[in-house]
């Protein structure tokens, strides 16, 4: 039997002979950083691919959640959930704000907008909802609270590169939307990120802060940051923008067997495509009932990797339970049921461009008994 490791993920890669046609061009140019040629074309690329006005790149996918906050002087508390990557409330700590975290929507596991008002309180300025797995939240009710209240909503969008509803960009929504190109995601650029915004005064704004502040050669404007991207990674997001919609579907040929597989597994169940949405297919979470299925998550997990297949438990732990964050009043668990039931049952199933019929089938066989 075909023993070879699957991995969870695998970086989208441009082809070298590609890559070196770029490193040539900017190794002759000798400009490397600080909005270069490349950098620019890739701005300009993505708000195309994208659908979205104005966008600035970043170095990482955490730089970005940190400046919009700074930029629309985010002070106090913001509403955000625990179902994600740490980096979305490291974020928010960062900037001296508490977070305050709200149970999820089991249909798309984002922020449930039912959970919201009731978080609110004089100091809320802000929501910080994910996209997860790049599943879109519930935008416009979302929006309607904030508006009612006069709260900012930014968008931890790291999952939801291309992501359309009624083929409109899904970053177009709230105040901002971030975005995350490290190598584990669906469009990379070995590290690196982004901030999407709806008009060029605010992208001017994060452009000085992403640079330390400087607005001119001796005039810095705000207390900003280094947050730049790079020619060499701008040329590879460039190439990798190329092959990302052949890299997506792919993943959508993956995603179809993988439910084929799994239809009529008692204890298994995942999510279907939502109507009207362009899906990106970045994860393949199944939420695993001990009880119906016969087998605790955990026992599967390891079962997997008895099998030389590796899933990811995102995102268990919440990040309600991390140190810092545990003596939140909002991080008990009886805030959080759902998000306490569902990362007890989630495994993110291997997903990437690369796998093949054969390791489909062998992660299927593995899950059915
Ligand atoms: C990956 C990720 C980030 C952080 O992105 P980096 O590029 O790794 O800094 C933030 N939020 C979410 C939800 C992510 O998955």
């Amino acid at each position: 039997m075909d023993n070879t490791q699957i991995t969870v993920t695998s970086p989208l890669l441009p082809e070298l002979d590609e890559l070196d046609a770029y490193l040539q061009d900017i190794w002759s140019r000798k400009w490397i950083t600080n909005n270069g040629h490349y950098h620019k074309e890739l701005e300009a690329a993505l708000c195309e691919y994208l659908k979205v006005p104005y966008i600035s790149l970043f170095t990482n996918g955490t730089l970005p959640l940190i400046t919009a906050l700074q930029a629309l002087r985010i002070t106090g508390e913001v509403i955000t959930t625990p179902f994600s990557f740490v980096a979305t409330t490291h974020s928010i700590w960062w900037n001296g704000i508490k977070p305050v975290f709200v149970d999820i929507d089991p249909s798309n596991c984002g922020i449930n907008p039912d959970c919201i008002e009731a978080a609110i309180t004089p100091r809320t300025t802000a929501i910080m909802p994910v996209h997860c797995y790049g599943k879109p939240c519930d935008t416009k009710r979302i929006q309607e609270i904030a508006d009612k209240y006069g709260l900012k909503v930014i968008y931890d969008a790291a999952h939801a590169f291309g992501v359309e509803v009624d083929g409109r960009g899904i970053l177009n929504e709230g105040d901002m939307s971030t975005l995350s190109f490290h190598a584990t995601k669906v469009y990379n650029t070995i590290e690196g990120g982004a901030l999407v915004m709806h008009d060029e005064k605010t992208k001017q704004r994060i452009d000085y802060l992403k640079n330390f502040g400087f607005a001119g050669e001796t005039t810095v404007v705000a207390p900003g940051i280094n947050g730049k991207m790079d020619e060499v990674r701008s040329a590879v997001g460039l190439i990798n923008l190329k092959h990302v919609d052949d890299a997506i579907e792919a993943r959508h040929k993956v995603a179809i067997t993988y439910r084929e597989g799994l239809r009529d597994i008692p204890g298994i169940t995942y999510f279907e495509d939502m109507p009207g949405v362009r899906h990106n297919y970045s994860y393949f979470p199944i939420f695993v009932d001990a009880e119906q299925y016969g087998m605790t998550r955990d026992e599967l997990y390891e079962k997997l990797k008895s099998r030389n297949i590796y899933g990811r438990r995102y995102f268990y732990p919440l990040i309600s339970e991390f140190s810092t964050y545990r003596g939140l009043e909002s991080a008990t668990r009886e805030n959080l049921p759902v998000a306490h039931r569902i990362a007890e049952q989630v495994i993110c199933l291997p997903m990437h461009h690369e796998l093949g019929a054969e390791d489909v089938e062998r992660v299927i066989d593995a899950i059915r008994r």
